[in-house]
C-alpha cells in the first residue's frame, strides 16, 4: 500500500485538499466550500474530507497552507485581511484535535511560499534547485527556494519579491512604501497603467484584451507590456545578484500574459544585473493552477 501524502491550501472561499503519492502521483483532490461559516464546522469538514483521503493510507502528517501573517510555533494565523474566520484559531491544534494526531504532526506555512514548493517539485520549476515563485495577482506574491527546500526566513518573510522597491519615489504601494514592484507589475497596476495610457477598460479579473493586443501587433498594448516586463527584470535583477537564483516561475492570473514581457524582463536584467546573466535566466509560467498550494502543503511533510 503506498503512504499517501495529504495537503491542505486554506483560502477565502474554498479550502483544497488532496491526496498524492511520495513520488508525486496524485490520487484525489476535493473542495471544502467556506461559505460564511465560522472556523468551527469548516474545520469539520476538511478534518473529514482528510479522513476520506487517508482511507487508504497515509503518512499520519498533514500539510497545511495558510494566508497571511503566521505564528509558526504557536500554529496561528496572526493577521489575514481576506479570511477573519482563520485568525486566532490554532489551526494545528484544532486540527490534530479532529484527526487523532500528535499537534507536531500538522505543520503550517505560508500559503504563498507552498504554492512555490508545489511548482518546484511537481510544476513549472521541476528539477530547478532555486527557484522563485512570482505570483501576478491583484499584487505581487513570493516564494523562495534555495537548495531545494523552502527558504522561509527567521520571520517567514522570505521571497517578498513584490515589496522590493524598483522606483525610488514611485507610487504608493499597500505596505506603505513608495515604489515597491508591486506598484508597477501587479495585475492591479498593469491595469491602471493600460487606463492612464488611454487604452480601453479591461473586464474585471482578466487582462486577456490586454495581452492579446499585443500579440497582434506592434503598438501601445506591446510597448506597455514591454514597460512592464521591464519592472519585472529590475525587480528579480536583485534575487539573481545575491542569490544567484536562475528558475523564476510566474503565477497568479495575471502570468497568462508572460509571453508578452519576456523580452522585456531579460532587457531589464540586462540593465540592472551585473555580469550578462539575463541570457542563463529561466523563465516560465506555472503549470499547477490552483493545485500549487495544497500539492506543495503535501510536500512540507514528505
Ligand atoms: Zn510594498
Amino acid at each position: 500500500v503506498p503512504e499517501l501524502l495529504i495537503g491542505v491550501d486554506v483560502g477565502g472561499t474554498a479550502v483544497k485538499l488532496g491526496a498524492l503519492t511520495r513520488e508525486g502521483s496524485v490520487r484525489d483532490e476535493v473542495v471544502v466550500e467556506v461559505g460564511g461559516r465560522s472556523a468551527g464546522p469548516i474545520l469539520d469538514d476538511v478534518a473529514e474530507a482528510v479522513r476520506g483521503l487517508a482511507a487508504d493510507g497515509w503518512s499520519r502528517a498533514l500539510g497545511v497552507g495558510l494566508p497571511g501573517l503566521l505564528d509558526r510555533a504557536a500554529g496561528v494565523v496572526l493577521a489575514s485581511p481576506n479570511l477573519p474566520w482563520i485568525e486566532g484559531v490554532d489551526v494545528r491544534a484544532e486540527l490534530a484535535r479532529r484527526l487523532d494526531l500528535a499537534r507536531e504532526r500538522v505543520v503550517i506555512e505560508n500559503d504563498a511560499n507552498v504554492a512555490a514548493l508545489g511548482e518546484q517539485w511537481l510544476g513549472g520549476a521541476r528539477g530547478a534547485q532555486d527557484v522563485l515563485l512570482v505570483t501576478l495577482g491583484t499584487g505581487i506574491g513570493g516564494g523562495l527556494i534555495l537548495d531545494g527546500r523552502l527558504f522561509a526566513g527567521d520571520g517567514g518573510m522570505a521571497g517578498e519579491i513584490g515589496h522590493v522597491k524598483v522606483e525610488p519615489g514611485g507610487r504608493r504601494c499597500g505596505c506603505g512604501r513608495h515604489g515597491c514592484l508591486e506598484t508597477l507589475a501587479s495585475a492591479t497596476a498593469a491595469r491602471r497603467r493600460a487606463l492612464e495610457r488611454g487604452l480601453p477598460p479591461e473586464k474585471p479579473g482578466s487582462l486577456r484584451r490586454l495581452s492579446a493586443a499585443a500579440r497582434a501587433a506592434d503598438g501601445p498594448e506591446r510597448a506597455l507590456l514591454h514597460e512592464i516586463g521591464r519592472d519585472l527584470g529590475h525587480g528579480i535583477a536583485a534575487p539573481l545578484m545575491l542569490l544567484d537564483v536562475r528558475t523564476y516561475v510566474f503565477g497568479g492570473g495575471f502570468s497568462a500574459a508572460l509571453d508578452t514581457m519576456e523580452a522585456g524582463i531579460r532587457a531589464g536584467l540586462g540593465e540592472w544585473a551585473y555580469g550578462g546573466r539575463e541570457s542563463v535566466v529561466t523563465l516560465a509560467g506555472a503549470t499547477l493552477g490552483p493545485a500549487a498550494g495544497w500539492i506543495g502543503a503535501a510536500r512540507l511533510v514528505r
